[in-house]
């Protein structure tokens, strides 16, 4: 059962008869009957080759790694991507040296797991030369080879692993594994603050991160990406809570499950810090402060929620209320009620306007602004009740 579209890339790439492999999560993931992100393909050609390939078929080609072997094919907006099967010529940290091959172990033995080294000839065939299926199936994450060897090369594999094991493991973490990552932990920190945001992002959307955010600071490995966050404590920690919360909502949020980490004393202070230092981007940054700061007020009733929904508006008022939730599970009901009136809330608009203010005769100016800002913290405390009429009767009196 292939798409159109990637029917068409593939008939593309074996018109001259090569044999291209279906390669990683695409094939990961179908095997579970999980949904699958994007198509990587695995081809022996060469990357020139294969972009004359898929213009000759008139479809796009667009070099977006070159450098690596891969080429992005675009099909009805679409995109695949396209990698040369590759060697190992001399590794050294990232910059590992590469050679194109068309010797299928060789590619196999460059992946980082197991799981991921599971190729599928588009009839369906599996090329599994580790084993990859098996551990699929018992949930276990396994490095390709030695896993010290293989977190040397490249050291983000260390966090993969624990984003592979948070999305596909189960039981406990492989032996060997987890003494390599504690051993290489310290050299996280020479990886980009980018490269570690995005990995630790996916690991934090996995249906159930927090056994294994739990095992990374068990094993000190959590200090050296995210020194921010002191306690996890596993199964019982407010994370757990969330995600079960989010489950539940069918809404996984990893920017709220990284705030809830942090949510203790002075947490928005150390928001802010980590922020600046994984270089989130300006809305992230803005959220996470929003989402850590003090202050917020969802005590009370209807009206106190109103109140805080107007100000802040529905979104951060359905964040906070998932993160109150989390740490106090007993308010449930309260915090579900919390919720349908966000969702059925239709912002209100004060129905008195600057021009109203100045037809009672004040000067146009600050004082304006300063008058109506007053009376529409009267209309708020009142739960935007005050009809045009009473509110020009207020303004009158606030005069
Ligand atoms: P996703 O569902 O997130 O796309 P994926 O397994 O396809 O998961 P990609 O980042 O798209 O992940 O990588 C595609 C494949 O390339 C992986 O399955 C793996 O075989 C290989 N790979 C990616 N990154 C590395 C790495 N750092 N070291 C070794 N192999 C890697
Ligand atoms: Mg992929």
């Amino acid at each position: 059962m292939i798409a159109p579209e990637t029917r068409a890339v593939i008939d593309a790439l074996s018109a001259k008869g090569t044999v291209v492999r279906f390669v990683g999560g695409c094939v990961r993931n179908t095997l579970l009957a999980r949904p699958v992100a994007d198509i990587d393909l695995a081809t022996p050609d060469t990357p020139e080759m294969v972009t004359a390939l898929l213009e000759e078929a008139g479809l796009r080609a667009i070099p977006t790694g070159i450098k690596h072997g891969t080429i992005t094919a675009v099909v009805e907006s679409r995109p695949f991507e396209v990698t040369t099967l590759r060697r190992d010529v001399e590794t050294y940290g990232r910059h590992a040296k590469i050679a194109f091959t068309d010797d299928w172990e060789a590619d196999s033995m460059r992946r980082d797991f197991t799981i991921n080294a599971i190729y599928c000839d588009p009839d369906g065939t599996l090329y599994d030369p580790h084993g990859g299926k098996v551990d699929l199936c018992a949930g276990r994450v396994r490095f390709v080879g030695n896993a010290r060897e293989r977190i040397a090369e490249d050291v983000l594999r260390l966090l993969r692993f624990f984003r592979f094991h948070a999305w596909f493991g189960s039981g406990g973490a492989d032996e060997e594994a987890l003494a390599a990552c504690r051993e290489a932990a310290p050299e996280l920190e020479r990886l980009s603050v980018e490269r570690v945001w995005c990995e630790l992002k996916k690991l934090l959307a996995a249906p159930d991160p927090a056994s294994d955010i739990q095992l990374m600071k068990e094993n000190g490995i959590l200090k050296h990406v995210l020194p921010e966050i002191k306690t996890v404590t596993g199964q019982k920690s407010p994370l757990a809570a969330l995600t079960a919360i989010e489950d539940e909502l069918g809404e996984p949020d990893p920017l709220r499950r990284l705030a809830v980490l942090l949510s203790d004393k002075r947490a928005v202070g150390v928001a802010k810090t980590m922020a600046a230092r994984l270089k989130l981007s300006n809305t992230e940054c803005d959220r996470m402060i929003a989402l850590t700061g003090d202050g917020y007020d969802l005590g009370g009733n209807f009206v106190r929620w109103r109140r805080a929904l107007y100000t802040s508006g529905p979104e951060l008022f359905h964040d906070r209320v998932l993160l109150a939730w989390a740490t106090d599970p007993q308010g449930k009901e309260t915090y579900k009620k919390m919720l349908a009136e966000a969702d059925g809330w239709t912002p209100p608009s004060l129905p008195i306007t600057g021009t109203d203010v100045i037809a009672m005769g004040m000067e146009p100016g600050e004082a304006v602004g300063k008058l109506l800002s007053q009376l529409e913290d009267w209309w708020i405390a009142e739960d935007f009740q005050p009809t045009r009429k009473d509110c020009l009767a207020k303004l009158r009196a606030l005069k």
